[in-house]
Protein backbone atom coordinates (compact mmCIF):
# COMPACT_ATOMS: atom_id res chain seq x y z
CA UNK A 1 0.00 0.00 0.00
CA UNK A 2 1.88 2.94 -1.35
CA UNK A 3 -1.16 5.67 -0.55
CA UNK A 4 -2.88 6.52 2.81
CA UNK A 5 -6.71 6.21 2.84
CA UNK A 6 -8.01 9.12 4.51
CA UNK A 7 -11.69 9.03 5.37
CA UNK A 8 -13.56 12.34 6.21
CA UNK A 9 -16.59 12.56 7.69
CA UNK A 10 -18.63 15.76 9.32
CA UNK A 11 -22.22 17.41 9.47
CA UNK A 12 -24.10 17.96 6.10
CA UNK A 13 -23.06 21.10 5.20
CA UNK A 14 -19.69 21.94 6.91
CA UNK A 15 -17.99 22.01 3.72
CA UNK A 16 -16.71 18.43 3.09
CA UNK A 17 -17.30 18.87 -0.28
CA UNK A 18 -15.62 21.80 -0.97
CA UNK A 19 -12.29 20.91 0.96
CA UNK A 20 -11.58 17.10 -1.02
CA UNK A 21 -12.59 18.16 -4.30
CA UNK A 22 -10.19 21.91 -3.77
CA UNK A 23 -7.65 20.00 -2.58
CA UNK A 24 -7.65 16.45 -5.03
CA UNK A 25 -7.73 18.85 -8.31
CA UNK A 26 -4.13 20.32 -6.46
CA UNK A 27 -2.93 17.26 -5.98
CA UNK A 28 -2.17 14.29 -8.67
CA UNK A 29 -1.44 11.96 -5.89
CA UNK A 30 -4.74 11.71 -4.15
CA UNK A 31 -7.75 10.67 -5.62
CA UNK A 32 -11.75 10.72 -4.28
CA UNK A 33 -13.53 7.63 -4.28
CA UNK A 34 -16.79 7.66 -6.12
CA UNK A 35 -19.58 6.18 -3.83
CA UNK A 36 -22.47 4.62 -5.19
CA UNK A 37 -26.17 5.76 -4.53
CA UNK A 38 -29.47 4.57 -4.17
CA UNK A 39 -30.92 8.41 -3.93
CA UNK A 40 -31.70 10.85 -6.68
CA UNK A 41 -29.26 12.93 -8.22
CA UNK A 42 -29.34 16.44 -7.70
CA UNK A 43 -29.26 19.02 -10.14
CA UNK A 44 -25.72 19.28 -11.99
CA UNK A 45 -24.36 15.97 -10.54
CA UNK A 46 -22.80 13.45 -12.87
CA UNK A 47 -23.31 9.58 -12.90
CA UNK A 48 -19.63 8.35 -12.29
CA UNK A 49 -18.56 11.99 -10.95
CA UNK A 50 -20.52 13.04 -7.76
CA UNK A 51 -21.63 9.24 -7.38
CA UNK A 52 -22.94 5.79 -9.13
CA UNK A 53 -26.04 6.41 -8.92
CA UNK A 54 -28.38 2.59 -8.63
CA UNK A 55 -31.67 0.96 -8.49
CA UNK A 56 -32.11 -0.47 -5.27
CA UNK A 57 -32.22 -4.08 -6.82
CA UNK A 58 -28.52 -2.76 -8.10
CA UNK A 59 -27.31 -1.88 -4.97
CA UNK A 60 -28.73 -4.80 -3.15
CA UNK A 61 -27.18 -7.01 -5.66
CA UNK A 62 -23.56 -5.57 -5.18
CA UNK A 63 -23.82 -5.94 -0.95
CA UNK A 64 -25.15 -9.79 -1.92
CA UNK A 65 -21.23 -9.77 -4.22
CA UNK A 66 -19.48 -8.17 -1.26
CA UNK A 67 -18.66 -4.82 -3.79
CA UNK A 68 -18.18 -2.66 -0.41
CA UNK A 69 -15.78 -1.74 1.70
CA UNK A 70 -18.75 -0.32 3.95
CA UNK A 71 -22.32 0.83 2.78
CA UNK A 72 -25.16 2.65 5.11
CA UNK A 73 -28.71 3.73 4.63
CA UNK A 74 -29.50 7.35 4.71
CA UNK A 75 -32.21 9.40 4.69
CA UNK A 76 -33.86 6.54 2.68
CA UNK A 77 -31.62 5.69 0.82
CA UNK A 78 -28.38 3.46 0.46
CA UNK A 79 -24.50 4.79 0.20
CA UNK A 80 -21.46 2.42 0.12
CA UNK A 81 -17.60 3.02 -0.90
CA UNK A 82 -16.58 0.38 -3.80
CA UNK A 83 -13.95 -2.04 -2.41
CA UNK A 84 -11.88 -2.75 -5.46
CA UNK A 85 -11.37 0.64 -6.31
CA UNK A 86 -10.04 1.59 -3.20
CA UNK A 87 -7.76 -1.19 -3.24
CA UNK A 88 -5.98 -0.45 -7.01
CA UNK A 89 -5.77 2.77 -6.36
CA UNK A 90 -4.06 2.66 -3.05
CA UNK A 91 -1.32 0.72 -4.41
CA UNK A 92 -0.26 4.02 -6.03
CA UNK A 93 -2.03 7.09 -4.72
CA UNK A 94 -3.68 8.06 -1.36
CA UNK A 95 -7.73 7.85 -1.36
CA UNK A 96 -10.00 10.10 0.62
CA UNK A 97 -13.82 8.65 1.26
CA UNK A 98 -15.94 11.12 2.48
CA UNK A 99 -18.49 9.03 4.40
CA UNK A 100 -20.63 9.63 7.58
CA UNK A 101 -19.27 8.28 10.84
CA UNK A 102 -20.75 4.76 11.19
CA UNK A 103 -19.31 4.75 7.61
CA UNK A 104 -16.18 5.90 8.78
CA UNK A 105 -16.12 3.46 11.58
CA UNK A 106 -16.69 0.67 9.74
CA UNK A 107 -14.00 1.66 7.11
CA UNK A 108 -11.45 1.45 9.89
CA UNK A 109 -12.26 -2.78 11.21
CA UNK A 110 -11.66 -3.46 7.44
CA UNK A 111 -8.65 -0.93 6.53
CA UNK A 112 -7.04 -0.40 10.30
CA UNK A 113 -4.49 1.90 8.47
CA UNK A 114 -6.98 4.11 7.73
CA UNK A 115 -6.55 7.90 8.90
CA UNK A 116 -10.18 9.03 9.98
CA UNK A 117 -10.34 12.88 10.22
CA UNK A 118 -13.56 14.87 11.07
CA UNK A 119 -14.32 18.29 9.46
CA UNK A 120 -16.45 20.25 12.73
CA UNK A 121 -17.93 23.60 11.96
CA UNK A 122 -17.28 27.11 13.33
CA UNK A 123 -20.71 26.81 15.13
CA UNK A 124 -24.04 25.57 14.65
CA UNK A 125 -25.34 28.51 13.08
CA UNK A 126 -22.48 28.99 10.45
CA UNK A 127 -23.37 25.38 9.48
CA UNK A 128 -27.13 25.99 8.88
CA UNK A 129 -26.32 29.37 6.97
CA UNK A 130 -24.04 26.89 4.48
CA UNK A 131 -26.57 24.41 4.49
CA UNK A 132 -29.59 26.87 3.38
CA UNK A 133 -26.35 28.60 1.08
CA UNK A 134 -26.23 25.59 -0.71
CA UNK A 135 -29.90 25.75 -2.12
CA UNK A 136 -30.05 22.14 -2.61
CA UNK A 137 -32.41 20.51 -0.42
CA UNK A 138 -35.97 20.70 0.49
CA UNK A 139 -36.62 22.66 4.23
CA UNK A 140 -37.64 18.96 5.52
CA UNK A 141 -34.21 17.45 4.26
CA UNK A 142 -32.17 20.61 5.94
CA UNK A 143 -34.19 19.70 9.24
CA UNK A 144 -32.62 16.42 8.79
CA UNK A 145 -29.49 16.80 8.35
CA UNK A 146 -29.25 19.31 11.15
CA UNK A 147 -31.00 16.82 13.53
CA UNK A 148 -27.94 14.36 12.97
CA UNK A 149 -25.30 17.11 13.55
CA UNK A 150 -25.12 16.22 17.91
CA UNK A 151 -24.23 12.68 17.02
CA UNK A 152 -22.01 13.12 14.37
CA UNK A 153 -19.87 15.73 16.35
CA UNK A 154 -20.15 13.55 19.66
CA UNK A 155 -18.36 10.65 17.78
CA UNK A 156 -15.31 12.86 17.53
CA UNK A 157 -13.32 11.31 19.77
CA UNK A 158 -13.02 8.37 17.80
CA UNK A 159 -11.33 10.24 15.30
CA UNK A 160 -7.28 10.57 14.80
CA UNK A 161 -7.54 14.34 13.84
CA UNK A 162 -10.76 16.87 14.13
CA UNK A 163 -10.59 20.10 11.35
CA UNK A 164 -12.70 22.46 11.84
CA UNK A 165 -13.81 24.25 8.72
CA UNK A 166 -13.49 28.25 9.43
CA UNK A 167 -11.52 29.50 7.32
CA UNK A 168 -11.17 27.12 3.86
CA UNK A 169 -7.98 27.30 2.76
CA UNK A 170 -6.42 26.43 6.46
CA UNK A 171 -9.11 23.54 6.21
CA UNK A 172 -7.69 22.39 2.70
CA UNK A 173 -3.86 23.00 4.03
CA UNK A 174 -4.68 21.19 7.67
CA UNK A 175 -5.82 18.03 5.46
CA UNK A 176 -3.08 18.22 3.00
CA UNK A 177 -0.48 18.16 5.99
CA UNK A 178 -2.31 15.28 7.84
CA UNK A 179 -2.11 13.12 4.26
CA UNK A 180 1.87 13.78 4.28
CA UNK A 181 2.69 13.09 7.42
CA UNK A 182 4.85 10.26 7.74
P1 LIG B 1 -20.68 19.07 2.60
O1 LIG B 1 -19.95 18.38 1.47
O2 LIG B 1 -20.00 18.89 3.92
O3 LIG B 1 -22.14 18.72 2.71
P2 LIG B 1 -20.30 21.50 0.98
O4 LIG B 1 -18.88 21.33 0.57
O5 LIG B 1 -21.37 21.26 -0.02
O6 LIG B 1 -20.61 20.65 2.33
O7 LIG B 1 -20.42 22.98 1.58
C1 LIG B 1 -21.66 23.54 1.97
C2 LIG B 1 -21.67 25.03 1.61
O8 LIG B 1 -20.74 25.73 2.44
C3 LIG B 1 -21.23 25.29 0.16
O9 LIG B 1 -22.07 26.29 -0.38
C4 LIG B 1 -19.79 25.78 0.30
O10 LIG B 1 -19.42 26.67 -0.73
C5 LIG B 1 -19.80 26.48 1.67
N1 LIG B 1 -18.50 26.44 2.39
C6 LIG B 1 -17.63 25.41 2.50
N2 LIG B 1 -16.56 25.72 3.29
C7 LIG B 1 -16.75 27.00 3.67
C8 LIG B 1 -16.00 27.92 4.51
N3 LIG B 1 -14.85 27.58 5.10
N4 LIG B 1 -16.53 29.14 4.71
C9 LIG B 1 -17.71 29.51 4.14
N5 LIG B 1 -18.47 28.71 3.34
C10 LIG B 1 -18.01 27.47 3.11
P1 LIG C 1 -25.56 13.46 0.28
O1 LIG C 1 -26.88 12.86 -0.06
O2 LIG C 1 -25.69 14.82 0.95
O3 LIG C 1 -24.61 13.46 -0.89
O4 LIG C 1 -24.87 12.50 1.36
C1 LIG C 1 -25.60 12.13 2.50
C2 LIG C 1 -24.69 11.40 3.47
O5 LIG C 1 -24.17 10.19 2.90
C3 LIG C 1 -23.47 12.21 3.90
O6 LIG C 1 -23.36 12.14 5.32
C4 LIG C 1 -22.33 11.49 3.21
O7 LIG C 1 -21.12 11.63 3.92
C5 LIG C 1 -22.81 10.05 3.24
N1 LIG C 1 -22.14 9.18 2.27
C6 LIG C 1 -21.76 9.48 0.99
N2 LIG C 1 -21.14 8.44 0.43
C7 LIG C 1 -21.12 7.45 1.36
C8 LIG C 1 -20.60 6.11 1.36
O8 LIG C 1 -20.02 5.61 0.40
N3 LIG C 1 -20.78 5.40 2.51
C9 LIG C 1 -21.40 5.90 3.60
N4 LIG C 1 -21.51 5.12 4.66
N5 LIG C 1 -21.90 7.17 3.62
C10 LIG C 1 -21.76 7.92 2.53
Amino acid sequence: MKGKLIVVSGPSGVGKGTIVKTLVKRRADVVESVSCTTRQPRAGEKHGREYFFLSKEEFLDRIEKNDFLEYDEHFGNYYGTPISFVRETLKEKSVILEIDVVGALNAKKRIPESVLVMIAPPSVTELEKRLRGRASESETEIQNRLSRLEYELSQKDKYDFVIVNDILENAIARLEEIIDKK
